[in-house]
């Protein structure tokens, strides 16, 4: 019996009625695995002896022998309280039995107690009201134990999770079986699967506490890399044409723009040219800051596609960006007789038919679109290529999906990714298996960096006033807000009223829209087309701007509360302006009260510009989870273990993948039946995780 084969409901357990199983559902909390996969976040440690005065003076729990001396009542008759005198050898102090009278026989004057309490001076004395005895002997239940603390939901306490997970852990833990090859098991030192779960949760010493949270997290980390590298190794193995790739139709657009190529620009698109005329499929990220020009090269690399005679898909995680980019490309690439497509969740029916048809016959080249380009009905004729732009937005396994989606029963398309939210090498290798990555990192020439402002609420007079010169001038601005419409729970400005409070008090004489997302599609596509074509000035919106939107004339990005965005979304919504020649500045209005985090993500944003500075640290602050979209990865959980804390644990994992994948690929090896089996009867990611996410 494999760990997650334990799908008995929660509520055929002794102990878990009605009332509790139900909270446990809501925690996410089910099945007998879920519930032995319901880990302690901390231990109390009963086992390491603190006498009384060394536990007060450094501020933590006293776990020591005590001898009562003597019983004392405070005040009278029916609500008099029990207090009890104690000394160990350190101290004397009180135990105060609030509501727990009944002590009065269990603790007698004379007798030596094992006892666990928080003690502190109160009236010049050393006491306590939350302790807890055990009568001292050879072989006490509790003291000398680690115990576990675990998270708690609703009323259910500590000793509710202790006992029915004990329990548990008694009928099942027996028959838990090893999923890691024994091999690798000796290799470590790691604990048997069954012994691990039983210790992680009863350990009997906190060492041994360390070591099966590692033997676990290990077995974590092998499936992870597992799943990712067979799944990277299936496409690069499928087989596909080489040869040279033309770029007339690259040279015959180059020759239109208005300028030339960046250097990086150039470097990337050779990079991409070699892996087009190599063997195997592309698999490839592309990072460069906001505003580098990453779109440009996205159209090139589908023109190579064109040329080839097969087809290139571009998908955006936004409508708005997915339309912009379908005009962008419109504008670009139809003069050079390539056809163009945006595929859209609001197209009509009719002409969503007509358009798959066009798309299945290869009467559409590039089309462009949301997730909605890879559902099910959309068939191409021979998609070549596929662009996820800003990547970090969709989940891992969404990602995988696709290229799954697109393969068409042969050849799978060649894949960019691009992103201006860079993660470091070694996790985009673990997160995607095989990945090259290309990097921009020069700006278009002339661009001026912007200049970033912070001020308090209260001062954004002198903003406002910055942003009607601009707009005399004949620049354009955007306002931000965290909400759409007033929130009855949060005392935050939001888009709706200070779009009429902007229009009606502030900038009377300047045009003014608002744009956020529960606005019908064809009122945002209008919105946005004014203002691309400098038809309003203000363009007062919620983060629906955040990605990819391009509107060059742009010079001021004022962002009100900023303190709500995230470190990312603030360098994102930034690169919105600052995209042409012009100088431009941001403003970031923040409100007094900030908490530490805030303080220093708007410290951050302010002092650097670069994106892969940011991100850095945003990567600190946040943690990988986000990034990578391991985190939107469904079941798949990683419960024991964490991708940035445990990166060594990791790369050693990823290692012994690679290795076992090498040596036997097909998992035929009856030292790895144990994997094929594992893989075969509760695989770690199943298919419908794989869609969602
Ligand atoms: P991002 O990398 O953030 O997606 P975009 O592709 O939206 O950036 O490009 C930002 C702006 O830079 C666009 O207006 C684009 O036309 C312009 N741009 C791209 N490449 C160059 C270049 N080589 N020289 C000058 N401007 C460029
Ligand atoms: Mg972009």
């Amino acid at each position: 019996m494999f760990l997650r084969e334990l799908t008995e409901p929660t509520s055929t357990q002794k102990g878990i009625g009605r009332v509790s199983s139900e909270t446990l559902k809501k925690a996410g909390i089910t099945t007998v695995a879920d519930l032995l996969l319901h880990i302690p976040r901390n231990y109390e440690d009963r086992q390491t002896v603190v006498p009384i005065a060394q536990a007060v003076a450094a501020g933590i729990a006293a776990n020591t022998v005590v001898t009562v001396i003597t019983h004392d009542y405070i005040g009278r008759g029916k609500n008099a309280t029990l207090k009890i005198f104690i000394e160990d050898e350190s101290a004397r102090a009180a135990l105060l039995c609030f509501g727990r009278n009944f002590l009065r026989s269990a603790l007698v004057p004379g007798k030596r107690y094992f006892l666990y309490g928080q003690f502190s001076y109160k009236y010049n004395e050393l006491q306590t009201s939350a302790f807890e005895t055990e009568p001292y002997t050879q072989n006490p239940a509790i003291f000398g134990n680690i115990l576990p603390v675990y998270p708690l939901y609703g009323s259910l306490t500590q000793r509710f999770f202790r006992n029915v997970i004990q329990a548990a852990l008694r009928n099942y833990a027996p028959d838990i079986e090893n999923e890691l090859p024994e091999r690798i098991v000796e290799k470590y030192g790691l604990e048997q699967k069954s012994r691990a779960i039983r210790l992680v949760h009863f350990p009997g010493s906190l060492e041994q506490a360390e070591q099966a949270k590692k033997s676990l997290g290990y077995e974590e980390f092998f499936y992870l890399q597992l799943v990712i590298k067979r799944r990277a190794k299936k496409l690069k193995a499928s087989p596909r044409h080489s040869g040279k790739i033309g770029a007339g139709l690259a040279a015959k657009l180059e020759a239109r723009l208005p300028f030339g190529l960046t250097t990086d620009q150039r470097k990337v698109l050779a990079e991409i040219r070699d892996d087009l005329e190599s063997g195997t499929p592309m698999m490839r990220l592309l990072q460069g800051d906001v505003g580098c020009g990453k779109t440009l090269v996205a159209f090139i690399a589908a023109l190579f596609a064109v040329e080839a005679g097969e087809q290139a898909a571009m998908m955006a995680p936004t409508e708005l960006l997915a339309r912009q980019h379908a005009e962008t490309a419109a504008s670009m690439l139809e003069p050079l007789g390539v056809r163009v497509a945006l595929l859209s969740g609001t197209v009509a029916p009719r002409m969503r038919a007509r358009l798959l048809e066009a798309l299945a016959c290869g009467d559409i080249d590039i089309l462009l679109g949301t997730h909605a380009l890879f559902s099910q009905d959309v068939k191409f004729k021979r998609l070549r290529l596929v662009i996820i732009d800003e990547q970090h937005r969709f989940g891992v396994l969404q990602r995988l999906a696709l290229v799954e989606k697109g393969e068409l029963g042969k050849s799978p398309p060649d894949m960019l990714l691009m992103t201006a939210t860079p993660i470091p090498r070694s996790l985009a290798l673990t997160v995607f298996g095989d990945l090259d990555v290309s990097t921009i990192r020069t700006m278009p020439p002339g661009r001026k960096p912007v200049e970033t402002h912070l001020a308090r609420i209260g001062n954004e007079e002198k903003v406002y006033s910055w942003v009607s010169r601009e707009v005399k001038n004949g620049r354009q601005a955007y306002f931000v807000y965290p909400l759409i419409e007033q929130s009855e729970n949060l005392e935050l400005k939001d888009a709706q009223s200070m779009f009429h409070n902007l229009k009606s008090r502030v900038f009377p004489d300047l045009r003014l829209a608002l744009l956020h997302s529960r606005l019908p599609e064809e009122e945002k596509k209008e919105t946005m087309d004014l203002f691309v074509g400098g038809k309003i000035d203000i363009l007062v919106a919620t983060s629906v701007i955040e990605v990819g939107v391009n509107v060059p004339n742009a010079t001021c990005m004022v962002v009100e509360h900023a303190e709500r965005f995230g470190l990312s979304a603030l360098h994102q919504l930034r690169g919105r302006v600052g995209r042409a020649e012009h100088q431009s500045y941001a403003f970031f209005i923040y409100d007094k009260e900030l908490t530490e985090e805030g303080r220093s993500r708007l410290k951050a944003i302010k002092e650097t510009t670069d994106g892969f500075v940011i991100a850095e640290k945003d990567l600190s602050i946040r943690g990988p989870g986000e990034l990578t979209g391991v985190r939107q990865a469904g079941r798949f959980k990683l419960v024991f273990v964490d991708i940035l804390r445990d990166l060594e644990l990791l790369k050693t994992a990823r290692a012994d993948v690679e290795q076992l994948l090498e040596d036997d690929p097909g998992l035929i090896d009856p030292q790895n039946r144990v994997v094929r089996t594992v893989l075969d009867r509760v695989p770690p990611f199943s298919e419908e995780t794989a869609a969602g996410g």
